[in-house]
């Protein structure tokens, strides 16, 4: 319930007694490290909720952005194609295998990569292309995908923001090479920290199980014959994953529901644009976005008066090549990508929101836009 001092927060992990319950019985079975059983368990429930045969947890979803990097044997002197809207996880993950992370243009609808981008980026060295599923709009994998099978490249998804989205009626994580997933703190599931990789390839799942471990031999303990990492997940996350997974669907529901109210709301507002939504794809709105297309209203402006009413906000993120750091990965002008993250910010979208709150949130934003 909302109360009129309470800051409303743009996110919030939502636990139950559930998610208690199982992470009491990890512990207290003392497999606290990275066997026991509901590793098993949840691999198994995510690799069937996403409708893949294998899923493999990971301690992180950048960990995951790499180790399936390095998985499919992507090196130094290989190129990535990634969107340049992003978080800058899906850059670095590039960076960690010693390849270049080649950064091209969004889409203007979806806020995802555009393939006619992707098309004008692919020369001898492109490797793989990693569409994002940005603030859990899917990405227009049929185009992606018919563009990775003529080039003869692999589709990693960095599914990190689009846990149970569709795209045409099929789980993202399940249309690429494989799926990367997130269970950060702020994700539609979370394990405190953590990440899944899910795929119907068999190679590329034995050869993650491997490097995950420090790459140790199956047949002689403590014998190594790669470098390999420990991205391995706690049994303990995975019983709160587990938990939360038991209880995704609702959790999505909710997310459409918030977004419902907000655009009940906020639609007959003709300045802005709410997140995108089309027929080809089931967005579960990770992010409630709302973007100023001609407000008088800068969204500096917006964002300090809604902190001034107690609502939390977030700017859009920064396109990767305007960091310096990252500068000399970019590719084209990406005009879509500087505006998007110039005028976009997120609303509050815990799934703890009541109507009420959202209701009391939009009537203060068309107050200041109107
Ligand atoms: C959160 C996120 C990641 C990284 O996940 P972590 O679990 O925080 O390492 C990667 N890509 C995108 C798009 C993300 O939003």
């Amino acid at each position: 319930m909302f109360m009129e001092n309470k800051f409303i927060p743009v996110s919030e992990p939502n636990i139950t007694q559930k998610e208690l319950k199982y992470v009491v019985s990890a512990v207290k079975s003392g497999w606290v490290s990275s066997l026991g059983e509901f590793i098993t368990r949840f691999e198994d429930k995510f690799a069937s909720f996403i409708g893949t045969k294998y899923a493999l947890a990971v301690s992180n979803g950048t960990t995951g952005l790499h180790l399936a990097l390095a998985s499919l044997g992507i090196k130094k002197g290989d190129e990535v194609i990634i969107p340049d809207l992003t978080f800058v996880a899906t850059a670095n993950a590039v960076l960690y295998t010693g390849a270049i992370p080649v950064l091209v243009d969004i889409d203007p609808f979806t806020w995802c990569i555009d393939p006619k981008a992707i098309l004008k980026a692919i020369t001898p060295k492109t490797k793989c292309i990693i569409p994002v599923h940005l603030y859990g709009q899917p990405a227009n994998m049929d185009e992606i995908n018919n563009i990775a099978k003529k080039f003869n490249l692999y589709v990693v998804e960095d599914c990190a923001e689009a846990h149970g989205a569709e795209f045409r009626g099929k789980k993202v994580g399940s249309l690429g090479t494989c799926g990367v997933f997130s269970f950060y703190g702020n994700k539609i599931i979370t394990t405190g920290e953590g990440g899944m990789i899910t795929t119907n390839n068999r190679k590329l799942y034995e050869t993650a199980c491997l490097l995950r471990d420090h790459a140790m031999s199956k047949k002689k303990k403590y014998w190594h014959e790669r470098v390999g990492f420990n991205y391995r997940l706690t049994n303990i996350q995975a019983a709160l994953g587990l938990a939360q997974l038991e209880r995704i669907d609702n959790l999505i529901d909710k997310k459409i529901n918030i977004f419902s109210w907000y655009k009940n709301n906020l639609e007959k507002l003709k300045n802005i644009r709410l997140n995108p939504e089309s027929l080809w794809a089931k967005n579960v709105y990770w992010m409630i976005c709302l973007y100023l297309t001609d407000s008088k209203v800068s969204r500096q402006n917006l964002m300090e008066k809604l902190k001034s009413n107690h609502i939390d906000s977030r700017p859009f993120f920064y396109p990767i090549s305007q960091m310096p750091l990252y500068k000399q990965f970019k590719h084209g002008n990406n005009r879509q990508s500087y505006q998007a993250s110039q005028h976009g910010l997120n609303l509050p979208s815990s799934t703890k929101l009541t109507k009420k709150d959202v209701d009391y949130i939009c009537q203060i934003i068309k107050k200041i836009l109107n």
